[in-house]
C-alpha cells in the first residue's frame, strides 16, 4: 500500500530508543524526513545518523528536555529553520513512575505534568499554525492503557496520561477545521530496552530468568499472552499518519493485545 508520505516532515519527541525510535524508523522507511529530540545526545545522534544512512532521508536531531518550556521553544525554532515547519507531530517522550499518593511530593507531580501534558500542549501549540499553513497535518499523542486502566504502583503516570488523552480530544476538536487530525494511541505492554533492564533487575528475586519474568507479566495481563514489539506498534502510528486514516479524528486507539478489560 502506498501511504503517500514521501517527503513529509515528522517531529518525534523521544525518538532515540524504544517506541519513538521504532516510529522514526518506520516513517523514514516511508520516505519521511525527521526531526527527533531526547536528552541523551550520544544516543540521539547515533540513532539519527543510522536512520539517515539506512533510509536516505534527512534526520535533524537536537537535544531537548521536553519537560522544560524554554528547551521546547528552542527545538521548535530549530525545526522551523531547518524544514519551515512540520506535517506530523508525535508527542511520544514519557516515562513510568513508582510512588504512593500519601507521600509523593508536589515536585514529582509537577515534573510528570510537564513531561506528559505540558510538553504535548507546548509542541502542539508551537507547530499547529504552521501545519495549517502547509495544508494540514497529523498530531499523535502517545498515552498508555494506564490512562484508562490504572496500574497500582504508578498513580502519577496514570493520572498524567489520562490528562494527556483529554487534552488530545480537545485539541482534535480545535484542529480539525485546520485539516489537522489529532488522535491518541494507548499502547499496552511493548517490549523496550527499559522493560528488559527492569526484568534483569527484578527476575533474580523470583528465582527466574528475565525472559521468564517478562513472559509471566504478559501471560498474567494480556489475552494475547506476549509483549508487543515497538515495530508492531509503529505500523499503527504510520497508518494514522497517512491519508489512509483520513476519517480518524479525536479517537483513542488501544494497541494492547487485548489487555483493556472493558469495551470502549
Ligand atoms: P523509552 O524509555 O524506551 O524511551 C523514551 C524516550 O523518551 C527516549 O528517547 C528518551 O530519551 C525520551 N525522553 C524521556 N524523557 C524525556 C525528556 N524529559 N525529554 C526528552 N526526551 C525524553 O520508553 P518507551 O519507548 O517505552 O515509551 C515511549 C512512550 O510510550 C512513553 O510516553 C511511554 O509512557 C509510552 N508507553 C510505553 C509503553 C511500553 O510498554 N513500553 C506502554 C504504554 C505507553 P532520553 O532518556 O535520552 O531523554
Amino acid at each position: 500500500m502506498d501511504l503517500e508520505l514521501t517527503d513529509k516532515v515528522a517531529v518525534i519527541t523521544g525518538g532515540s530508543v524504544g517506541i519513538g525510535l521504532a516510529v522514526a524508523r518506520a516513517l523514514a522507511k516511508e520516505g519521511v524526513h525527521l526531526a527527533i529530540c531526547a536528552r541523551d545526545e550520544v544516543r540521539l545522534f547515533r540513532e539519527s545518523q543510522a536512520i539517515a544512512a539506512q533510509h536516505h532521508v534527512e534526520v535533524f536531531a537536537k537535544r531537548c528536555d521536553v519537560s522544560k518550556a524554554d528547551e521546547i521553544t528552542d527545538f521548535i525554532d530549530a525545526v522551523n529553520n531547518k524544514y519551515g515547519g512540520t506535517d506530523i507531530l508525535i508527542n511520544n517522550a514519557g516515562a513510568g513512575t513508582n510512588e504512593k499518593i500519601i507521600d509523593a511530593p508536589d515536585e514529582k507531580w509537577q515534573h510528570f505534568w510537564d513531561l506528559h501534558v505540558m510538553a504535548a500542549v507546548r509542541f502542539s501549540r508551537g507547530f499547529m499554525s504552521g501545519m495549517a499553513d502547509r495544508g494540514g497535518g497529523v498530531i499523535l499523542n502517545n498515552a498508555s492503557i494506564c490512562a484508562r486502566q490504572p496500574l497500582g504502583y504508578e498513580p502519577i503516570y496514570n493520572t498524567t496520561k489520562a490528562a494527556l488523552s483529554m487534552f488530545s480530544k480537545c485539541l482534535a476538536n480545535e484542529c480539525i477545521p485546520m485539516n489537522i487530525r489529532v488522535n491518541t494511541i494507548n499502547p499496552g505492554l511493548i517490549i523496550t530496552p527499559d522493560w528488559l533492564s527492569t526484568a534483569e533487575k527484578l527476575a533474580p528475586a523470583e528465582n527466574i530468568s528475565a525472559q521468564a519474568y517478562l513472559d509471566k507479566i504478559a501471560k498474567d495481563n494480556t489475552p494475547i499472552g506476549r509483549f508487543g514489539t515497538p515495530e508492531e506498534l509503529a505500523n499503527f502510528f504510520v497508518f494514522l499518519c497517512s491519508d489512509k486514516a483520513s476519517y480518524c479524528v479525536g479517537s483513542t486507539y488501544y494497541v494492547d493485545g487485548g489487555w483493556l478489560n472493558v469495551v470502549e
